[in-house]
């Protein structure tokens, strides 16, 4: 972009999700910086106003939202911004290369209503053996207002319910303290995980292992891993015992957004990694919602946390004295 091209106009951004990459998250990664910067940069060079190509994979009509910033650009020469559905964009596209005097008009109604109170709602077992010892799994209570965000994230907070459900429903009586955190205001700055992060931090919390879903209600296909390496390999030396459930990506990565504020050089991390050929269909657009749900593919998705979660409790951690004495 520079000034001459972009001056007093409004700024089209059609780059799509690149489709041959087989995680659509990482497609969504490399694309979103037109929606989250791109009216921030075109303001810079003085454009009037942004257009953003959703960040869907299919062609569809339906427009997704998503947070945005204006950095530190002053509230008077700030630009609205707008995103349009898949379809649209390539309509729009298809007329700018007949007409490239095109005009485009668009009115807003949104604004910024001003901050509440709100919580994080908590739930646990009390380990019998180590109940200091503190195992999260947890998922995000808001949404956008668009659907009713069931993938994003109401999946992911009756999956994480649905581990204490089904360990209680199994007899099995946890030796460490497994907690339920439902986060508050992901979508909007992560103040929820923030607070839990800053409170555990303060009561001395000794956190084992957090876990979050954050990836929609899909098939689940595995985990990813932050934390220490030698940690992370002992939870690889456990795949086996999920492969013949067809979960088999055990990787070192992210984990997720509402647990990353507990990050320490301890703690291991995890996000469970379901199919993800479908999340940005429904990804912060209005058909997230209840029905596009599969009740076996979430229930899939529990089972597997919960596994996972039972070997965590049960073997605990090496501590890393452990660790060097196996190695010896
Ligand atoms: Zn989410």
């Amino acid at each position: 972009m520079n000034r001459a091209d972009v001056e007093g106009k409004i700024v089209f951004f059609n780059r799509p999700m690149q489709a041959d990459l087989i995680s659509t998250f990482e497609a969504y990664g490399g694309c979103v910086d037109q929606r989250y910067d791109g009216a921030r940069e075109a303001a810079k060079l003085g454009a009037v106003g942004t257009i953003v190509r959703s960040m869907n994979l299919r062609l569809d009509d339906l427009p997704h939202t998503g947070a945005m910033s204006y950095g530190n650009t002053p509230v008077n020469v700030r630009i609205p911004s707008a995103a349009i559905s898949t379809n649209d964009a390539e309509r729009l596209s298809g007329i700018l290369k007949i007409d490239p005097k095109v005009k485009f008009y668009f009115k807003q109604n949104c604004k910024q209503l001003k901050d509440v109170q709100s919580y994080n709602v908590i739930g646990q077992i009390t380990g019998s053996q180590y109940p200091n010892e503190i195992i999260v799994v947890g998922g995000h209570l808001d949404s956008w207002d668009l659907g009713d965000g069931s993938h994003d994230d109401g999946a992911g907070c009756v999956q994480s319910m649905d581990v204490l459900r089904l360990l209680k429903e199994t007899g099995v009586r946890p030796k460490r303290t497994i907690r339920v955190v439902l986060f508050m205001n992901e979508e909007n700055g992560l103040r929820g995980g923030r607070k839990y992060a800053e409170i555990a931090k303060r009561k001395g919390e000794k956190h084992i292992f957090a876990l979050e879903s954050d990836s929609g209600g899909f098939t689940p296909r595995g985990f990813s891993f932050d934390g220490p390496d030698y940690k992370i390999n002992q939870i690889l030396n456990w795949k086996p015992l999920f492969e013949p459930y067809l979960i088999h990506y055990f990787k070192k990565g992210g984990s997720g957004a509402d647990i990353g504020p507990l990050k320490n050089k301890n703690l291991v991390l995890a996000g469970l990694r379901p199919d993800s050929q479908r999340y940005f269909d429904h990804h912060h657009a209005a058909n997230d919602t209840f029905d596009a749900v599969n009740k076996r593919e979430l229930e899939l998705g529990a089972a597997t946390m919960t596994a996972l979660i039972y070997l965590i409790d049960k073997y605990g951690f090496n501590s890393i004295e452990q660790k060097n004495k196996i190695k010896d």
